[in-house]
């Protein structure tokens, strides 16, 4: 990386963690045909460690001398980008720990960090092979930005980090249903749409979230690099050792009472989304315009919503034109923190496309908590 603000040394020393199964299986030929040629023509050294199975990263970077690395590199899906950052969060130093610049590379077939990211820095929406090329130009050009985490808690008491989104229904059905269709690529999400779409179901419980203030307050401060230390709300709001998640009450009591609890109990979806894209070709939150703004945009539909208006509403969102005209029974409010208690804790919840048991869960955003090359 060039230019005089980047902080990443002239020739960065680069872990590279692979997810050989992601999308197709084809991530190692993809990185070896695409990448690594780039990477030799900028003079970065890289080590390559392609993982054997789930949880091996998370518990590589919760165990490794980070100051061995100057970057870690996840060219995967947003799965493996999740066990990094949940492995960096477990370290007993994980306030100097999460500071460490993160960077994707497309390789799984949900790729939405790296989408995200792309359409932020000014790209057209792209897909496989020349998603991969953007990211790789990012990574050889880029510097750290500051990327917000939401701090997710389950009655197990186990916390959990999250860069990408929550759901609930519809969505999170469809993330793991889809995986039978996993040697479709990211075709998978739009057949287990259409699956999904024929056998409608109603989930039942209270939804209920901290509105975020419409303050006028311009969002290209959040564009500046993470170094900008001086930055107050760059600042992980910490209680002594502890990541202080300000806004939550525990979860078996009443949430707060300046919090806003959704009058309906039945809906088709829930999802709180805090990048512009769920996928590739997913540009579920247009409102998003750069990585560190602070919100969750939390969505939900109740079960009142047609099976026309939910085809609508994912055929219309690859473009990202589904929130221009009022879609009947879904509603969009960008919220600071939200909590969802099922009714009943069966089925699935997703973590950043990542299964969860459902049950009661609540989360809050940690604004620019993380950091992640982008330019
Ligand atoms: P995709 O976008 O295709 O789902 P991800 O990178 O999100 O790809 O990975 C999917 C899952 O694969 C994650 O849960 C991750 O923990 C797991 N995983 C990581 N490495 C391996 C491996 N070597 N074999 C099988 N699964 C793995
Ligand atoms: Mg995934």
């Amino acid at each position: 990386p060039q230019g005089q603000t980047s902080v990443l040394p002239s020739s960065p020393r680069l872990l590279v963690l692979l997810n050989p199964y992601g999308g197709t299986g084809e991530a190692l030929h993809l990185f070896q045909k695409h990448v690594t040629p780039m990477l030799m023509e900028a003079d970065i050294n890289f080590t390559l460690l392609v993982t054997e199975g789930p949880n091996q990263a998370r518990e590589l970077v919760r165990d490794e001398d980070l100051s061995r690395w100057d970057l870690i590199v996840v060219m995967a899906g947003d799965g493996l980008m999740f066990e990094v950052i949940n492995g960096l969060m477990e370290r007993p130093d994980w306030m100097d720990a999460i500071k460490k610049p993160l960077a994707i590379l497309p390789g799984g077939s949900g790729n939405a960090l790296a989408a995200s990211i792309n359409h932020y820095i000014g790209h057209q929406q792209v897909m496989g092979t020349k998603l991969l090329v953007n990211c790789a130009f990012v990574l050889c050009k880029g510097q750290p930005y500051p990327l917000d985490l939401v701090s997710l808690t389950t009655s197990s008491e186990k916390r959990l980090f999250s860069f990408l989104s929550l759901a609930w229904g519809f969505i999170s059905d469809v993330d793991i249903e889809s995986e039978k269709y996993r040697f479709m690529g990211s075709v998978r999400f739009s057949v287990g749409t259409f699956v999904r779409l024929t056998a409608l179901r109603t989930y039942r419980g209270r939804l209920s979230y901290v509105k975020a203030s419409t303050s006028t307050e311009t969002i290209s401060d959040s564009n500046r690099p993470t170094l900008d230390n001086s930055h107050s709300e760059l600042q992980p709001n910490v209680a002594g050792k502890e990541l202080d998640d300000s806004l939550l009450s525990p979860l078996d009591q009443p949430v707060p009472s300046h919090w806003t609890v959704v009058p309906e109990d039945q809906f088709a979806l829930v999802l709180a989304v805090y990048l512009s894209h769920l996928g590739a070709d997913m540009f579920t939150a247009p409102m998003v315009k750069s990585l560190g703004e602070g919100s969750i945009h939390l969505f939900y539909a109740t079960s009142r919503i047609s099976r026309g208006s939910l085809l609508k509403l994912f055929l219309s969102m690859e473009k990202g034109t589904h929130l221009e005209t009022e879609i009947p029974h879904l509603t969009h409010v960008p919220v600071t923190a939200f909590r969802i208690e099922p009714l009943h804790n069966t089925g699935i919840m997703t973590v950043d496309g990542e299964c969860i048991p459902c049950g009661p869960i609540q989360g809050q955003i940690h604004r620019g908590l993380a950091s992640v090359i982008s330019i």
